[in-house]
């Protein structure tokens, strides 16, 4: 059986053209990295959802391993390097980044050095958030020994309902208490004025990332999901810089006259899907293609939405950071994170929900304990789970995935 969308001819794509200034941008960001310790800058390392403002604000350059994790499965050498790091003790079950980070460690190969870098760059500081999960405490712990630099972070609390003050406060005390330690790496003292003005930047980061990810809300949307995980590299890694918004606004200006135009991320554009969980890295490309083909978007996601901080407020940036770094899905409630999918769902009118369980991350992995069946009865689309992983291959079983989100497209068509 073949649908009247896996029937008609796939259409060019069009690249976006923003994307041209994205070695640049990416390339001096890693430059300064590497840059950095001749010029008698200090390297913090940072969770993705860390206090980066207050690291740029006391003049670290700011380095983020969860990229490096992607860069790792993106580039498939992730599936060689983590044997290393299971043969150090390393579970195989546990994250699938913090075991292909610390296996390319080990092994002394790196992505990183296509971008002109010569390996990781060494911290002189690990500061973490467990918002998202207690593995990158676990992951930075091991380079703390290694290195015997200093390890400190933010406890936050797991499985948030409403973000009560008590809660909030609690978070940016254990923020306000990280200042003395990283004063003294940095050998000087925070400055308020320049802490605000980091905030400052990074919410106007996050207000523009923002605006990229809602151009997708058209019909045809102008941007999927996988040039979602391409396009989001500055506001992961830039927040709090100027040269990130730079290349938002050039962003959003592009994707407003694609929906002036109509031009569609994928021409021909018949169903629209919510991908909820991790990216399967190394197989980017491959289901951008299929979905390509089968004239489907995948509009929304909850990972690429992940980078939004709205709560930031450079009048009150302790506090501000903890409530943004609370709001974040993955540490959120089970009622609270099924309330935002419903709402990104209707908003981005899909047809359906795809869940990734990814089997080295039950944290980002929402298929677990029955959300798929709550949502389909409220929103009544169907749902798909694939069974794979962020960055471990061998978890992923290629051709049941492409099975079964033939068939799946294949249903909307039958509708
Ligand atoms: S949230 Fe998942 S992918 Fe990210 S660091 Fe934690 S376990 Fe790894």
């Amino acid at each position: 059986m073949t649908t009247q969308a896996a029937s008609a001819p796939a259409g060019e794509r069009k690249d976006l053209q923003t994307t041209k200034m994205m070695r640049t941008v990416m390339g001096n960001y890693f430059a300064e990295l590497e840059n950095g310790p001749k010029q008698g800058k200090k390297t913090a390392w940072c969770t993705s959802v860390g206090p980066a403002e207050l690291l740029r604000a006391l003049g670290y350059n700011v380095y983020f391993p969860e990229n490096h994790g992607a860069m790792l499965g993106a580039t498939r050498m992730a599936t060689d390097v983590i044997p290393l790091a299971n043969a150090r003790g390393f579970s195989p079950d546990i994250c699938s980044y913090l075991t292909s980070d610390i296996g390319a460690y080990l092994k002394g190969e790196t992505p990183l050095k296509k971008m002109g870098m010569s390996g990781m760059p060494k911290a002189d500081v690990l500061v973490f958030n467990t918002n998202q999960c207690r593995d990158v405490k676990d992951w930075f712990q091991f380079y703390a020994r290694e290195w015997n630099v200093p390890c400190i972070g933010i406890h936050t609390p797991r499985s948030l309902g409403d973000l009560d003050e008590p809660i909030i406060e609690d978070v940016a005390r254990q923020t306000e208490a990280l200042v003395p330690t990283l004063e003294k790496v940095a050998g000087q003292k925070l400055d308020m004025g320049k802490f605000k003005e980091i905030v400052s930047l990074s919410r106007r980061c996050t207000d523009l990332w923002k605006g990229v990810l809602e151009a997708a809300a058209a019909v045809p949307a102008p941007i999927t999901f996988f040039d979602g995980t391409i396009q989001m590299g500055p506001a992961v890694v830039l927040r709090g810089t100027q040269s990130a918004i730079q290349y938002y606004e050039a962003l959003v200006a592009e994707l407003k006259q694609r929906v002036t135009d109509g031009v569609a991320a994928v021409p021909g554009e018949q169903f629209r899907i919510y991908w909820d969980g991790m990216p399967v890295w190394g197989k980017l490309r491959d289901l951008s293609t299929q979905f390509m083909n089968l004239k489907t978007a995948v509009v929304a996601s909850t990972y690429c939405n992940s980078w939004i901080f709205e709560d930031l407020d450079p009048a009150d940036p302790f506090r501000s950071m903890a409530r943004a770094y609370c709001r974040l899905f993955i540490c959120r409630s089970e009622d609270a994170k099924e309330a935002y999918m419903e709402q990104m769902a209707r908003k981005y009118k899909v047809n359906g929900i795809i869940y990734h369980d990814s089997k080295t991350c039950p944290n980002n992995s929402n298929n677990r304990y029955q959300m798929p069946e709550r949502l389909d009865a409220k929103l009544g689309i169907p749902h798909l789970v694939i069974h794979g992983d962020l960055n471990d291959l061998r978890l992923y079983s290629e051709e049941q995935a492409k099975t079964n989100i033939q068939a799946f497209v294949e249903g909307f068509a039958q509708k």
